[in-house]
């Protein structure tokens, strides 16, 4: 085996903030300057490490939607279709910025990246096509809410869109992503959580529903043997008391407080809930290190001195 061989697999999750922060118009300018913050520090590691990189596409994929809405004269296109699409154009966005800063560090030509479009398997039984709970896309009146062709849940902001957003169960192209990461290329794959599929028969079909990238991307991290596996979000890390006068970042949790932390609701759902499952999973399944971060800590957070550490 070649020294090469041997760097350890850093798994890299991007939230949406990445891209679009919050109050900003959403420029695509905008976003690429943003990409800037992380990929900067991704491109230094890919020195040291193999490298993964998974992203959410939550503003991405909203934006979608607004337009399907706003345009008469097509026919909608299906979820399963919309999430393809962000894979394409957040991958598009990441491996042009990254190549610009392998670039600048001069290792562009010693490092090689691709992304992928991937598939990640749902199982049609899974609770969560019965109760759908994930609000999605843009805010409707009652009344347009009344006449829409999928069901809506009222929000704080008002009605929107409901789909179910079931367990990943296996990502489709993990032997590929494997193959690559042995080639010492930078993977980008499984974006906003991958594309929903069920089994039929030896094939698969796409479904209406949206899969959380962190918890996508712990399968994938135990699926090709990752070494170590890193959220990175607007947040420093985890905290207990979040958004309250008591708050307190941790800069580690261990297996057992966080499943007690979660029970007792510090992690809510669909945000920070799913970051510490999918740190859990991973930890338990025999990771060796899991840490949520903040975008612009992900250097300092490998190095131990940022962020929340999930430890056995
Ligand atoms: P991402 O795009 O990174 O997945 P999310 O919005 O899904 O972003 O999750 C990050 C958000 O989780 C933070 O912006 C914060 O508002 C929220 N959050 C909820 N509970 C906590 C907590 N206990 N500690 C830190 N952040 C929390
Ligand atoms: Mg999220």
């Amino acid at each position: 085996m070649s020294a090469r061989k041997r760097k350890d697999i850093l798994l890299v999750a991007l939230g949406g903030n990445a891209l679009i922060r919050k109050g900003q118009e959403q420029t695509i300018e905008e976003q690429f300057e943003n990409l800037k913050i992380p990929v900067s520090q991704i491109a230094r590691l890919s020195r040291a490490y193999r490298l993964i990189i998974t992203h959410g596409n939550g503003p991405q994929v909203g934006n979608l939607l607004l337009q399907q809405e706003c345009c008469q004269t097509l026919p909608p296109l299906p979820l399963e279709i919309l999430v393809a699409q962000t894979q394409g154009q957040i991958g598009y966005m990441i491996e042009s910025t990254l190549d610009s800063q392998l670039m600048e560090l001069g290792i562009d030509t010693q490092k090689t990246l691709v992304s992928l479009i991937s598939y990640v398997v749902v199982d049609e039984k899974d609770p969560a096509f019965r109760h759908p709970t994930k609000p999605i896309g843009p805010v409707f009146t009652r009344g347009k809410a009344a006449i829409l062709p999928y069901p809506t849940v009222r929000t704080s902001q008002g009605y929107r869109r409901v789909v179910a957003s079931p367990q990943p169960v296996t990502i489709v192209e993990k032997r590929e992503i494997r193959k690559l990461i042995d080639l010492d290329f930078i993977v980008i794959c499984c974006g906003g959580g991958g594309i929903p599929v069920v089994r039929e028969g030896r094939t698969f079909c796409g479904v209406d529903a949206v899969i959380d990238k962190d918890l996508a991307s712990a399968v994938l991290a135990r699926e090709v043997g990752v070494d170590l596996f890193l959220i990175a979000t607007d947040e420093p890390g985890a905290a207990i008391h979040y958004g309250k006068p008591e708050q307190q970042f941790l800069r580690s949790l261990t297996l057992r407080r966080a499943v007690r932390l979660l029970k007792e609701g510090h992690f809510p759902p669909g945000s920070m809930g799913p970051k510490i499952e999918a740190c859990l999973n991973f930890i338990a399944q025999g990771g060796q290190r899991a840490v949520i971060t903040s975008i612009s800590a992900i250097e300092q957070a490998i190095a131990g001195e940022a962020g929340t550490e999930i430890i056995r």
